[in-house]
């Protein structure tokens, strides 16, 4: 296809990722965003290639973790900002079992460029030790800000809602402009308009907080229950919760008292609370995204579902859905907006 026109549905970390790829390809486009929801700007903004749970690289690591830290370099550049910042990622084993598993993964060429190797002081952190892993973080808020201020600049971000009265899916016209592609990243907000409503988005609430940790002299980001991510001048993000029964973007007492309790298992000082936020992830069951096209209308796509790790995900399968888009190259399977629907039928 060679699409001349394209309006991208949502403004957060998808539709900006998909946005600049635009941009690069030389495609006219438009990002509409209503700014009512908050996951991308909430969001901690951290990129781990490690999957701590299962001590295993996360899904596709090896191939968007590069990919993305060039894309928020580009970004920093284009728009004269600074959030893209490389950090150390501490991850306090929990069991013995656990520690031998890091070792026998840095003795493996697929994670060696990851991970740091031990060293003595990574003893000092609980009663099995720690390991470290290559990161970076984005400050999520002046992210987003400082895109949306890049696009508007361009004159290709509008903030308005967009409405289903005034959309034709087959012509693609929307307000009497017609466009090649409409591509929707609604994020958990997917289900309030219908085309692609039976993609299966759920919506899992989260909440972080800020905090003064005084007594810290840490300057990595350390995991163990929580994480507390080291944003500068002694504050720390740290969270979060994973909520499924409560689709509201409010922070709740209840999530905070949980957050604090699991931070204890970093550290037992005392912290002050200086904010605490709340937003929901767009995710999905197999915690693999949703990205494609229509099965129907032949203008329309989607990219969503980015789970807990929409800054890294979200540049590579931005680049992944507009190389289908215009060179017809095949989108992988896992990321189908339909597999659950087609296995069931
Ligand atoms: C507490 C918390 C911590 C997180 N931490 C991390 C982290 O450390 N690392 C990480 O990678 N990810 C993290 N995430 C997940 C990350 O935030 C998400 O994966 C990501 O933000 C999803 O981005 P998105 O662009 O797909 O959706 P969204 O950010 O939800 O963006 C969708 C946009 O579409 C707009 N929109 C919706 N409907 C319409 C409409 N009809 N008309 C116009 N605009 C519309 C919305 O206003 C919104 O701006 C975290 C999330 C939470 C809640």
């Amino acid at each position: 296809m060679t699409a001349q026109k394209v309006l991208v549905v949502g403004g957060g970390i998808s539709g900006i990722s998909i946005a600049h790829q635009l941009e690069k390809r030389g495609v006219d486009y438009v990002v509409m965003d209503d700014d009512l929801n908050h996951c991308s700007k909430v969001a901690v903004g951290m990129v781990n290639p490690m999957s701590f749970r299962r001590t295993l690289l996360t899904w596709r690591a090896q191939v968007c973790f590069s990919e993305a830290l060039t894309f928020y370099r580009e970004a920093e550049n284009k728009s004269k900002s600074s959030f893209c910042h490389q950090h150390t990622i501490r991850r306090i084993f929990s069991t013995q079992e656990e520690k031998n598993l890091w070792e026998e993964r840095l003795d493996n060429e697929e994670f060696k460029s990851f991970l740091w190797p031990l060293t003595v002081e990574d003893n000092d952190y609980g009663a099995f030790g720690s390991g470290r892993a290559k990161g970076f973080w984005i400050d999520a808020q002046q992210f987003i800000n400082s895109q949306r201020a890049y696009f508007e600049n361009k004159g290709r971000w509008v903030q308005e809602s967009f409405l289903q009265e005034k959309f034709d899916p087959l012509s693609g016209t929307y307000q009497g402009n017609i466009y090649d592609a409409v591509i929707f990243c609604l994020g958990y907000r997917n289900d309030e308009l219908p085309w692609f409503k039976d993609v299966a988005v759920q919506k899992t609430k989260g909440q972080v907080l800020t905090v003064k940790w005084d007594n810290s002299v840490q300057a990595e980001s350390i995991h163990s229950k929580a994480y507390a991510l080291a944003i500068g001048n002694q504050e720390f993000k740290v969270g979060s919760t994973y909520e499924w029964n409560d689709a509201t973007t409010h922070p709740t007492e209840e999530g905070k008292e949980r957050i604090l309790k699991n931070f204890q298992s970093i550290s037992k000082d005392s912290v002050r609370v200086m904010a605490h936020e709340a937003g929901i992830r767009p995710t999905s069951i197999n915690r693999r995204p949703f990205v494609g096209k229509h099965r129907k209308f032949e203008k329309l796509f989607m990219m969503n579902g980015m789970g807990t790790k929409g800054y890294l995900l979200a540049p590579r399968f931005a680049r992944e859905l507009l190389d289908f888009l215009f060179c017809n190259e095949p989108l992988p399977e896992e990321v189908n907006p339909y597999r659950n629907l087609d296995s069931s039928n």
